[in-house]
């Protein structure tokens, strides 16, 4: 096989490399599973007078390209529960929401995770951060073909209890690893899917298994996935008690363990979920908090401080009715950030642009003075979030030598056709076309891998799956 059988060339009306500024009528060189070359038109004719245009693998006309995005918090597991119940007070839903899965076997939850991974991967996204109760979550992305960061649920509040809970975790780990089937196990191993440890929230895991999840993600360089002052009732749990907390754990734990728990030192303390975990050494560089909408001035300090950080779930937070995060004051700190969709129990979908979307007009909406751009919305989608997996010196921008991690969007204007596309000022603005257009998938590429080909699903195998039969797949 020659040197150029490797090369792929793919063009576009406008590459947004994030790192640079957009390049109209921009070529990216693939090489196998990185990135070469990202040039503009001149400098390909100079550079590469062996590769032809007429070569690439896409017609460019009205396209942009960008790095894969990222979404920063799903729960693939629960994509079958859509939008459960999302009229029950927030502690009512977690409740009903485990006592559902709860029913499911292993089929269940696999053809739950599957669906929407699918969805992930044909709305543009190629890297998922993601708390799973099962691990089928990672199973699911290795089917599909996506990257990502997979949490294996932890759980525990009895601090007498802490060191049985890790070591079943250790096991269910363990167990997990070694039934993974084949193409898991090689995305393992080529780091394409990172499993890692997932402490539930502070009212579910207790400071010293939390210390056991952190001391072992930190050894094994793993990001810890948590979710953190997510709603009114956590905060007063961890404060001074709540019984809307209490009589959930009173339902979801062995009998007698939520009574005993509240006599233990760690509770009560007077603090906040953030200073809480602050206090007992668990704000860490490597957690990425899923929420912290109820973060106080002094705990974004000291999320700063930590350089602990954020994954924004706009939608999930107001589907839920658990408030609005501060997020022109993260930006303020300095808070490592991007967003996350949450799992379709509480998200109208799993398209972290739509998420991008509705944060953009939320917060402008809220906070006049505070206007962060496309460009910035991108950001949070891209590199920014590459950044909050510790990731950004592989995937989250165009670069020569990054992972090919890739989505080419189609621009679309149906109603009013080639004249508006050409005068739109849209066309002088890809950012602002990107989030604010009618756009739609084209390609979508993993490693150099391509797993979306014109709008169309490749299973691994290299069998097209339709977009209609994953919606069908989803309804059903
Ligand atoms: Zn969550």
């Amino acid at each position: 096989m020659s040197r150029e059988d490797n090369i792929k060339i793919l063009q576009a009306s406008w590459v947004l490399p994030i790192s640079s500024p957009p390049i109209a009528n921009g070529v990216v060189i693939l090489e196998q599973d990185k990135i070469k070359a990202v040039v503009g038109p001149e400098q390909f004719a100079e550079q590469y007078p062996q590769l032809s245009r007429a070569s690439a693998t896409n017609d460019h006309d009205a396209t942009i390209l960008l790095p894969g995005l990222i979404n920063l918090h799903t729960h693939l597991d629960y994509s079958n529960l859509y939008l459960f119940d999302t009229d029950s007070e927030f502690f009512i839903w977690i409740n009903k929401l485990i006592k559902s899965a709860w029913q499911w076997n292993e089929d269940d939850f696999r053809n739950s995770a599957l669906s929407g991974a699918r969805q992930i991967a044909l709305s543009g996204t190629t890297c998922v951060a993601d708390s799973s109760y099962t691990g089928n979550a990672a199973w699911a992305l290795a089917q599909t073909g996506l990257r990502g960061v997979v949490g294996l649920e932890l759980f525990g509040i009895d601090e007498d209890e802490a060191e049985n809970a890790w070591q079943n975790w250790l096991t269910k780990y363990k167990n997990f690893l070694a039934n993974a089937c084949a193409k898991l196990q090689k995305d393992i191993a080529e780091k394409r899917i990172l499993i890692t440890c997932a402490p539930h929230t502070p009212y579910t895991v207790c400071p010293s298994l939390w210390q056991k999840a952190l001391a072992w993600t930190q050894a094994n360089g793993a990001t810890l996935l948590a979710h953190i002052a997510e709603s009114q009732e956590e905060c007063q749990w961890i404060a001074k008690g709540n019984h809307k907390v209490d009589a959930f754990l009173a339902s979801v734990l062995p009998k007698g363990q939520a009574e005993k728990v509240e006599k233990q030192s760690w509770r009560h303390q007077g603090l906040t979920p953030v200073a809480h975990l602050y206090k007992h050494g668990l704000l860490s560089e490597n957690t990425l908090a899923a929420h912290m909408v109820h973060a106080t001035d002094a705990d974004l300090s000291l999320v700063a401080q930590q350089k602990t950080k954020v994954a924004h779930c706009p939608r999930s937070n107001s589907r839920l009715r658990n408030g609005i995060a501060p997020l022109n004051k993260m930006l303020d700190c300095r808070i490592s950030l991007g967003l996350g969709t949450d799992s379709l129990a509480s998200s109208d979908d799993l398209n972290i642009l739509n998420e991008a979307r509705f944060a953009w007009n939320l917060h402008r909406a809220i906070n006049p003075s505070f206007s962060p751009s496309a460009e910035d919305e991108i950001y949070f989608l891209t590199l920014g979030a590459a950044q909050t997996l510790n990731l950004a010196d592989k995937i989250g921008s165009l670069e020569a030598g990054k992972l090919a991690d890739i989505a080419l969007f189609k621009l679309c204007h149906p109603e009013e056709g080639e004249a508006r596309r050409r005068t739109s000022h849209f066309t002088e603005e890809p950012y602002d076309q990107l989030l604010f257009g009618q756009n739609q998938l084209q390609d979508l590429y993993v490693a150099g891998e391509k797993i979306v080909c014109n709008g169309l699903l490749q299973s691994r195998s290299d069998q097209p799956l339709a977009a209609d039969s994953v919606q069908n797949l989803v309804c059903g």
